[in-house]
């Protein structure tokens, strides 16, 4: 009698943004490889992210990324039982490198490809981090495109509580490293410089005591911007230490505050945190203090596994392996697609 094959092993393949990754995860929570060859030093050069710069960089990169994680792994494409690709949203130019890559190893090896949603795999990260993770949980995603407060009520079911009414928080990130001018990416060039301010500048208190669990930041992001200027109009010198340190603390005050109170509410006993904005060091040391007060369960995935990579892209692969919802050789790019489609 054949046994049937219980171990499953999936290679996730991510190319939305300025990052070529490749990772191969075993059954949707060990990663044996896990490779990023990043364009962002050269995107840097712009002051973002340019996206023919880096559909070029992901042509060069992909290979090179692909044997890289065989090799660390210790694997041959026969080994692997599926190929997972973002399929969007993202870059549409960027997208495409990845998804025709593994469209090609699939069709070369005879074994299924996976479409996978960039924003759940986010999502799917805290399932690396802890092993036993099991929903329902709340997931606070903050990224440069998202700020939501999701219900993860199963693998696959899901229930967006509340989200931005205008900028991400990412996105909110950026534009004030830019106003004080901080180099591409802005996130942890003002995390960096707000380690040595102080919280000293009068900045609004965005939507804390209300709006439910939705957020606004462009009103955050136009006061700073006029601060800044106010100061500069009157010749006077701008503490760019202090109005980080400030924006930082308006920023990510109200996302922990928030995130706590829909676990509480929802009467669960855990929660988890995805995106490249969960890296951010004073969001990590805020959830964690109002975690323990409360005694939530934190899932933090290592910073490396909350900006865009591949293991997540293989970790959401692997729950729709399961489901063997697979795509056929006319998989498309698609640029961008709204949160609700994404978690329907
Ligand atoms: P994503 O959209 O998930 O790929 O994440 C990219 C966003 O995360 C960008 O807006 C970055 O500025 C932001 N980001 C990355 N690292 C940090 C950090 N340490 N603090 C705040 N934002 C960050
Ligand atoms: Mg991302």
């Amino acid at each position: 009698m054949i046994k049937e094959k219980k171990d499953f092993i999936i290679m996730g393949i991510e190319t939305s943004c300025d990052d070529t990754a490749v990772a191969i995860v075993k059954n949707g929570r060990e990663i044996l490889a896990d490779k990023i060859i990043s364009s962002a030093t050269e995107q840097a050069k712009f002051g973002g992210v340019v996206p023919e710069i880096a559909s070029r960089a992901h042509t060069e990169a992909i290979l090179d990324a692909t044997k890289q994680a065989l090799k660390e792994s210790n694997l041959t494409f026969n080994d692997i039982d599926g190929f997972a690709v973002t399929y969007g949203a993202g870059l549409l130019g960027a997208l495409l490198v990845g998804v025709s890559f593994a469209k090609g190893l699939s069709y070369a090896t005879n074994k299924p490809l996976i479409p996978v949603n960039h924003i759940r795999g986010h999502i799917s990260a805290a399932y690396l981090q802890d092993k036993n993770l099991q929903p329902p949980f709340i997931t606070l995603l903050v990224s440069g495109g998202h700020t939501a407060i999701i219900d993860v009520k199963s693998y696959d079911e899901f229930e967006v509580l509340g989200g931005t009414l205008d900028d991400a928080v990412g996105e909110a990130f950026d534009k004030v490293a830019r106003v004080l001018g901080l180099s591409y990416p802005g996130g942890p060039n003002i995390e960096r410089e707000a380690k040595t301010g102080k919280n000293s500048v009068k900045l609004p208190k965005m939507l804390k005591g209300k709006g439910g669990y939705n957020f606004s930041y462009s009103g955050l992001k136009t006061a700073v911007i006029n601060h800044v200027h106010k100061l500069k109009q009157k010749g006077e010198e701008v503490n760019i230490a202090d109005v980080a340190c400030s924006f930082q603390c308006s920023a990510i005050d109200v996302l922990a505050l928030k995130a706590v109170k829909a676990v509480k509410e929802k009467k669960y006993n855990t929660l988890t945190i995805g995106g490249g904005v969960a890296a951010n060091g004073y969001l990590r040391e805020s959830l964690t203090k109002a975690c323990e007060k409360e005694k939530i369960k934190l899932v933090l995935p290592e910073k490396r596994y909350c900006t865009d990579n591949g293991a997540m892209i293989a970790a959401e692969g692997s729950i729709q392996f399961r489901k063997k919802n697979f795509a056929d050789i006319t998989l498309n790019a698609v640029a961008s697609i709204p949160l609700r489609e994404t978690l329907k």
